[in-house]
């Protein structure tokens, strides 16, 4: 949601005439786009914000912003420890970020603009990814979140959950399609209860119907558009219609992140996270049963107040039971605000690092597993460019969100779809010839 929101920024400003740049040392302007999800992310910024100061004492007309989530939460009081600074941009706000650059470019004045705004327009539908060639964008189709997870920070600062009209999504994205995108990240604090308009999640998974899985259908209809993506889903809203959506259409890809968190149902029922390790798992094996091809990521955090070593150990084994390809793991931290930062923070920081170290050791033997058996078969991959690591071979992602390495025979594009039969595999790529 930051990259989008980083982008639409940059497409506002690009639109009012101001030239985005690679080099901050070029920059007129510098804006910080900011994230207030763990303490660090927080911390992170400021450092790196406080780093900039050196170059306006040079550079005096230097503009200096922050917007996102650290911007919404803590407001005119960054100025105290930021003074160098010269706007603050809240979530709500994003959409006035050139009326607010053109102001202090004339005016010279410091700025503060977090007011909450639930008439925040419903759709940004400006994107740079057409401008510079790409083959994929996001899409924002929902704001906000209403699910309060007591750890969480994301409701206050980014507000009540709000759905744009399916109607615009679905023009956005075949916009996006005829300027030759061929892949769509649908995009969501709370994706899957899009459309909800606030209403509870499903109690069982036979009950209601899943707006979302109707978007997943009318953006499927778009003929340029090949792939279609979508985080972040928060499980309990994972009911037969959502399934159905996600294994019959196919351009959804097949690689589903389904944030677990713990696999504890005391922790689970601390973190506010309305479903137990057994629903969880009976989502993951439903899909599993109807694709059996599907793959599965996940967000979890370790070291939760009151995590025990059982409840750890329940984590660890439903991980390994639903068998996820790649996992983000958080250590937990207090957000100072949420429910949870009113309970004891009692799991030692040691203990946190071991509890992170275990699960990614057993998530990167697992991908390599996983990775080795694909030796010999045949995959799809969009073909994004030359290799990160290696500017001689080209890469890619599959349908499975595995990163692919082959070489290029000369007259590769970035978005064409090729067949790599692949001949090697690590824990994080497969390297492969183009059929
Ligand atoms: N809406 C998504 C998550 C958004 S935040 C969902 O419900 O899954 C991204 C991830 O950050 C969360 O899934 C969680 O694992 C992690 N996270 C959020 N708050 C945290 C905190 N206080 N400490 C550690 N990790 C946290
Ligand atoms: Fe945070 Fe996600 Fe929970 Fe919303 S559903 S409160 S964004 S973790």
């Amino acid at each position: 949601m930051n990259e989008r929101d980083s982008e639409t920024a940059a497409a506002l400003l690009s639109a009012r005439g101001y030239r985005i740049c690679n080099d901050e040392l070029d920059a007129d302007i510098i804006i910080f786009n900011t994230c207030s999800v763990r303490d660090q992310a927080e911390r992170k910024a400021v450092g790196k914000i406080g780093i900039i100061k050196k170059i306006k004492r040079e550079k005096t007309a230097l503009i200096i912003g922050v917007m996102g989530c650290m911007a919404q939460r803590r407001g005119e009081e960054l100025f105290k420890e930021l003074p160098h600074l010269d706007f603050i941009l809240g979530t709500d706000q994003l959409h006035s970020i050139a009326e607010i650059v053109d102001e202090i470019v004339k005016n010279r004045r410091k700025l503060v603009a977090d007011a909450q705004n639930s008439s925040f327009p419903d759709s940004i539908d400006t994107h740079m990814a057409v401008e510079t060639g790409d083959f994929s964008a996001y899409i924002a189709v929902m704001r906000g979140c209403n699910r309060f997870c007591s750890y969480c920070i994301v409701p206050y600062v980014r507000g009540r959950e709000k759905s744009r009209l399916m109607d615009d999504i679905v023009k956005e994205a075949r916009l996006l399609a005829e300027k030759g995108i061929k892949e769509i990240m649908l995009l969501g604090q709370n994706v899957a209860a899009y459309g909800h308009d606030g209403m509870p999640p499903p109690k069982s998974m036979s009950e209601g119907d899943s707006p979302f899985g109707e978007l997943l259908a009318a953006v499927s209809e778009i003929e340029g558009i090949k792939r279609i993506r979508f985080t972040s889903p928060h499980p309990a809203y994972f009911n037969d219609a959502l399934i159905n959506a996600i294994v019959s259409l196919p351009k959804v890809c097949k690689s589903v992140h389904l944030p677990l968190q713990s696999g504890s149902d005391s922790i689970l029922k601390a973190m506010n996270r309305p479903y137990t390790a057994e629903r969880f798992y009976e989502i993951a094996s439903k899909l599993r049963s109807l694709c059996p091809d599907i793959t599965f990521s996940t967000d979890v955090i370790v070291g939760f107040p009151g995590e025990t070593e059982e409840d750890f150990i329940a984590t660890r084994e439903l991980m390994n039971k639903v068998g996820f390809e790649n996992a983000f793991i958080f250590k937990y931290s207090p957000r100072s605000g949420t429910a949870s930062a009113k309970m004891n923070d009692d799991v030692p920081q040691e203990l946190k690092e071991a509890r992170n170290k275990i699960l990614l050791e057993d998530l990167s033997k697992r991908a390599a597993e996983s990775n080795r058996k694909l030796v010999g078969e045949t995959v799809e991959v969009l073909v994004e460019g030359p290799s990160k690591r290696n500017v001689e071979r080209w890469s890619g992602h599959t349908d499975s969100k595995r990163l692919a390495v082959f070489d290029n025979p000369g007259n590769l594009k970035v978005g064409d779809f090729v067949q790599v039969k692949v001949t090697r595999a690590s824990s994080s790529t497969i390297f492969g010839d183009i059929l």
